[in-house]
């Protein structure tokens, strides 16, 4: 195994926003007692050595011989005091919360990414049943916590098969493929995705559509203040059919996945042509503790607070989509939205992101600037 291919192979990966987005997905490879996974935070697009924690995989073992906190809160604290411990010593950074998974596949290479072809299956009505059909070979795993419960039922699922699939396929989101060789993993991922691309009754449509300045700069001008980075906007052919009323606008109205959560917001704000969009605004942070991070005016396209929400946001948008050649959009249930929104680790890993440094400069200049 060699950690300088596993990081070239990370960053190509992590440079196509198709795959993968800002500090989302994982990769890991094995050498001996030795796991090296990426730490929690770091992109996977600009990851070098650092972004890397090395583990001992015997401890890792040991803690599936532990018994944790039956309370959500507890146990993840647990969990994260257990695998702090199993890392090597010298070791600073936090490993992935998907660590434990990592480690439990016998793989060499594990690249686990959120493709948005792929989670338009995962985040589909009959998502499961496609599945089956498409890719008999993986295993399918239904909406189940992140972390510490997800690397746990697929322990138990893995117990009656035979041999260890090469490809876990997780609802609300994403894919794990482990091989020996990277050239494997890569082939892996062109089959899963030249599969489903080719299963699409209908593919994105992202040509721009464009609003003249009279619509577009009274609406910029009132978020201005409301949000906290640049107003960063976006309107398609399909966000145009979305945007059309509260009926259409269904398919992109909550979450997908956890990273939908944590980089643009638990829901967008849904704004009908006409209607105060500050009022709107202050309604929704009354109403949720929280002010939306994705604005979308009727006919006028999608506003958010920043570059981070606009990503993920356009990825729901590709999601959505996706999903109508599997049955339709089905998000994460309510329970586990409010799971992620009160999870420490999505909330340290919020903060991490490589461009941290610069995301918070450029915010305390817009503080300062709009204080004067
Ligand atoms: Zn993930």
């Amino acid at each position: 195994m060699s950690l300088k291919a596993l990081i070239d192979a990370s960053r190509r990966y992590g440079r196509d926003p198709h795959l993968v987005l800002l500090g989302g997905g994982n990769t890991s490879c094995k050498e001996g007692n030795i796991l090296y996974v990426k730490a929690s935070g770091h992109a996977l697009g600009s990851i070098d050595e650092d972004g890397f924690v090395r583990m001992d995989r015997s401890k890792l073992e040991e803690i599936w011989n532990r018994t944790f906190s039956s309370d959500d809160a507890r146990r993840e604290e647990e969990v994260l005091d257990a695998m702090m411990a199993s890392r090597l010593e010298g070791e600073r950074a936090r490993p992935s919360v998907e660590a434990l998974l990592h480690a439990l596949l016998p793989f060499t290479y594990v690249v686990h990414l959120h493709p948005s072809l792929v989670n338009g299956l995962t985040c589909a009505v009959e998502g499961e049943k496609y599945c089956k059909k498409l890719f008999p070979e993986a295993l399918w795993i239904g909406l189940v916590k992140p972390g510490f419960i997800l690397a746990d039922t697929v322990r138990r699922a893995m117990m009656p098969l035979k041999e260890t699939p090469n490809l876990i396929i997780l609802q609300n989101h994403g894919i794990f493929a482990g091989a020996e060789s990277l050239e494997e993993i890569d082939e892996l991922y062109r089959h899963v995705l030249s599969t489903l691309k080719s299963n699409l009754k209908r593919d994105v449509d992202e040509k721009p559509v464009t609003i003249g300045p009279a619509i577009l700069d009274p609406i910029k001008e009132e978020l201005e203040p409301l949000f906290t980075e640049e107003v960063a906007y976006f309107h398609s052919n399909d966000t145009r059919s979305l945007l059309g009323g509260e009926e259409s606008f269904y398919p992109i109205s909550s979450s997908f996945t956890p990273d939908h959560i944590v980089y643009s917001g638990f829901k967008p704000l849904f704004v009908p042509a006409g209607d105060s969009i500050t009022e709107a605004f202050e309604a929704f942070g009354r109403k949720h503790g929280q002010n939306p991070k994705v604005v979308c005016v009727q006919d006028a396209g999608v506003f958010a607070d920043g570059e981070k929400p606009l990503a993920l946001f356009i990825d729901t948008v590709r999601i959505s989509v996706y999903s109508e050649s599997f049955g339709g959009p089905l998000f994460m249930t309510d329970e586990m939205i409010e799971f992620i929104r009160n999870w420490e680790v999505e909330q340290y890993r919020a903060k991490v992101p490589s461009q941290v440094s610069l995301d918070t400069r450029r915010t305390e200049n817009m503080k300062r600037r709009k204080q004067r």
